[in-house]
């Protein structure tokens, strides 16, 4: 994702809406374990960077295909090709695993699953031609989500579940080349039945901070307000307001961008403070397992896992 007009504001959206918020997780409901996405982090890692065209690229798909083939219903794997500004020919992949298919109220969870080619916010020039690991700026949300396909095989949720993994969102180096999986959702948004058409969409970018901070992200907060809405007091209900502050941060252009522009509104739960307010390991080789926390992890796949399981 990339930054733009870099303002920090304070306002509060959401407090003195009205109605007490019941404390605590829904009954009965699965918890999310932050060390079993952690070990997917490292996993994915392991393949090397998930760079269209490569190796690593090549190993996380079918590794992905194989583990949400044997937890999701139904898996659609949509192969496409993207010619770059730079007439670069890239073969990408949107994922998407669907929970209850027949379910008419639905809701589509996404992240990224590609990783960055060139590390081009490392201070050392020599660095910069490297690729990012992408253990948190990747790897993250795709851990998450991947781990919730787990759970969802255990436990039914109480509505239909998109979990989509984009491709190719962090290629560029110009924006005309970033999010591209994500704009192609968004083009498939309009031939979908009003049934197989998702409610709202939320998704998780650099979930895994060790100093989690996710204020709410800008356009979230202009596009998607009654998601934010839903999302913060999913937080807050489970204590984690620390962690989830009621406040409009940082705009962040990203892949809920091209999903809020076709109608679909969708908000992005993302810490762009990744190793201090600096976001020092963001793009550049730092970005590490070794950087990512378990815990981190486990509050926001509790957080997701809450939203699920209280219906949405
Ligand atoms: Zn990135």
């Amino acid at each position: 994702m990339r930054s733009s007009l870099s303002y920090l504001t304070t306002v509060l959206v959401i407090a003195g809406c009205g109605g007490d918020i019941p404390q605590g997780p829904t009954p009965g409901r699965p918890s999310f374990e932050g060390q079993q996405a952690h070990d997917l982090v490292e996993l994915q890692v392991s393949f090397g960077p998930r760079i269209p065209g490569t190796v690593g690229h090549d190993r996380q798909l079918r590794w992905m295909l194989a583990r949400l083939d044997s937890f999701a219903p139904e898996v659609i794997a949509d192969t496409f090709t993207y010619v770059t500004t730079y007439s670069d020919s890239l073969t990408l992949v949107n994922v998407l695993a669907r929970y209850r298919p027949e379910a008419e109220r639905r809701l589509l969870l996404l992240a990224h699953w590609d990783t960055r080619p060139r590390a081009d916010q490392a201070k050392d020039p020599a660095q910069q031609e490297l690729p990012v690991p992408g253990a948190n700026d990747g790897g993250s949300g795709t851990a998450v989500l991947l781990e919730l396909a787990r759970i969802m095989s255990d436990a039914l949720p109480p509505l239909g579940i998109d979990l989509l993994f984009v491709d190719g969102e962090d290629y560029g180096p110009e924006p005309a080349d970033m999010f591209i999986g994500a704009r192609r959702y968004a083009d498939q948004l309009s031939l979908l039945s009003p049934a197989m058409r998702p409610m709202y969409g939320v998704l998780l970018d650099m979930v895994g901070d060790a100093n989690p901070s996710f204020p709410i992200e800008g356009y979230s907060a202009q596009h998607a307000l009654p998601v934010v809405r839903k999302v913060w007091r999913t937080a807050a209900r489970l204590g984690y307001s620390n962690f989830f502050p009621e406040s409009v941060g940082i705009r962040l252009s990203d892949d809920h961008i091209p999903l809020n522009e076709a109608g679909l509104q969708t908000v992005d739960i993302i810490d762009f403070t990744y190793g201090g307010s600096d976001n020092i390991y963001w793009h550049t080789p730092e970005d590490l397992p070794s950087h990512v926390s378990a815990t981190t992890l486990e509050i926001v796949g509790e957080v997701i896992t809450e939203l699920i399981y209280s219906g949405g």
